[in-house]
């Protein structure tokens, strides 16, 4: 479904990502991780189109990412993506928040697009929080509605940058339950974090990123249990 293949990427002189070639298939859960500064979130900015690339490719169900216009605002919708900062719009309220794309890109009715935010603010638990603005809510409420706000989309895939990295640690589980069942639900996402517990409950596979490259790849349970390299041994060292 999402295929990276050759994908180089230079900030100046630095060399973000090097030979990427990555495959996700519909319904898997790939987690990345890796140290500071390794590439991951120019990874999944570069899928979402946020940066461009150097070298290489990237196809979504076989098609290249459109460049620009209308055809990149609906790859932005199919590709939802979450960030370790909510980027709620702040003077909406939290319905709006999450109708406004479905409304304005995917060219829904107002009606059927404040049923449908309903539904789905209901299904990530902040339903009662609707007419509310983001201020009013904790972080992991605003997270829940991040989330929200991108699945009423109907992505293909879903891109998380460090959801919880942001967070208190009693608000992390409450936005990790909401991860944890969307993959349960099938859908097809790729996952900047350093959650091992969600990576070993949710994740199909276990990427491992190291200056631009992606330096390992297995099982989450292989991965943890037996990692290859000296690379990955230090980093699970220092975070396990
Ligand atoms: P972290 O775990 O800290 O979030 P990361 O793995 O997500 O790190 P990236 O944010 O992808 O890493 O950054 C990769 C490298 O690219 C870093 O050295 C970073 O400083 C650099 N970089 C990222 N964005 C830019 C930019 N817009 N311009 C120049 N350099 C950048
Ligand atoms: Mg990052």
């Amino acid at each position: 479904m999402v295929v990276l293949s050759g994908v180089q990427k230079w900030f100046g002189e630095l060399h973000v990502l090097r030979d990427i070639d990555l495959t996700v298939h519909r319904g898997e859960v790939v987690v990345v991780i890796g140290p500071s500064g390794s590439g991951k979130s120019t990874l999944c900015r570069a899928i979402n189109r946020l940066e461009t690339i150097g070298e290489g490719s990237i196809t979504l169900d076989g098609q290249p990412l459109p460049e620009e216009g209308r055809a990149l605002a609906e790859l932005r919708a199919e590709v939802g993506m979450v960030f370790q900062s909510f980027n709620l719009f702040a003077h909406k309220t939290i319905l709006e928040n999450v109708t406004l794309g479905p409304i304005k890109v995917r060219g829904q009715k107002r009606e059927d697009a404040e049923k449908r935010a309903r539904e789905l603010l209901d299904r990530v638990g902040v339903g009662h929080q609707a007419d509310k603005y983001p201020a009013q809510l904790s972080g992991g409420q605003q997270q829940r509605v991040a989330i929200a706000r991108a699945l009423a989309m109907e992505p293909k895939v879903m891109l998380f940058d460090e959801p919880t990295s942001a967070l208190d640690p009693e608000m992390i589980k409450e936005v990790l339950d909401v991860m944890v069942e969307l993959a349960e639900g099938g859908m097809t996402m790729i996952v900047v974090t350093h959650e091992m517990g969600f990576a070993r409950t949710a994740a199909n596979r276990v990427v491992f990123m190291a200056d631009g490259q992606i330096v390992e790849e297995n099982t989450p349970h292989e991965f943890f249990t037996d990692p290859q390299t000296d690379r990955a041994k230090d980093f699970l060292g220092k975070i396990l």
